[in-house]
């Protein structure tokens, strides 16, 4: 298993290639740099994308979400709580924060907790911990979590967008918590880390 972080696009916002170096399938995970950038990624590795994920669905996570939908024929998935996300202006927040109506596709596949995705020999498992959103999810393959904006390195996700709620999020990071302490975690904004780092000095996991 490799994964690359794709040039983050104009808000920070990680994107994540997941590659299967068996079979050289691969998953995308937060499509938020351009289509251009995305498409050089996946075509200097050579890979088949089998599926594109949100984390979550707001704005900044999903700006080729649509386009890499067309280029590469894979289908989009997010947790069912965050759907309306992709076609909502204001539960995407780009009508906050960008004073424009940025609306996708539905997405073709909706999640819930304890799901599977599937490609070449890796299976991503879905792990429901909203908090940020009704919707947010961490995705967990093999030793690696990717969080979205649930947790940051030394940080958390904010709770007072809509959907956010800062009890359920206290109750998703004991989630992260019951982890391996030796858990890789790719973050939505900012540096990869460890969730032992994070026990040890994120005041919201201690
Ligand atoms: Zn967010
Ligand atoms: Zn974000």
């Amino acid at each position: 298993m490799k994964v690359t972080r794709i040039n983050a696009g104009e808000f920070g916002s990680n994107c994540w290639l997941v590659i299967d170096e068996t079979a050289y399938d691969a998953v995308v995970i937060d499509p938020s740099p351009e289509i251009g950038v995305i498409k050089e990624a996946i075509e200097r590795r050579g890979v088949k994308i089998r599926c594109v994920l949100l984390t979550h669905s707001h704005f900044d996570h999903m700006t080729s979400c649509d386009a890499l939908r067309d280029l590469t024929s894979s289908p989009l998935a997010v947790h069912v709580g965050d759907a309306e996300g992709l076609v909502n202006s204001y539960l995407n927040c780009s009508r906050v924060f960008m004073d424009a109506d940025i609306v996708y596709r539905p997405a073709e596949i909706l999640l819930k907790d304890g799901d599977e995705v599937s490609f070449g020999a890796l299976t991503l498992r879905v792990i429901h911990t909203p908090g940020h959103t009704k919707g947010s999810s961490c995705f967990l393959i093999g030793d690696s979590l990717f969080t979205g904006d649930t947790l940051f390195d030394g940080s958390v996700g904010r709770c007072d967008l809509p959907g956010g709620n800062s009890y359920e999020l206290e109750r998703s990071l004991e989630k992260i918590k019951a982890f391996s302490s030796d858990l890789k975690l790719f973050t939505g904004h900012g540096s990869n880390t460890t969730l032992e780092k994070q026990k040890a000095y994120n005041p919201y996991l201690r």
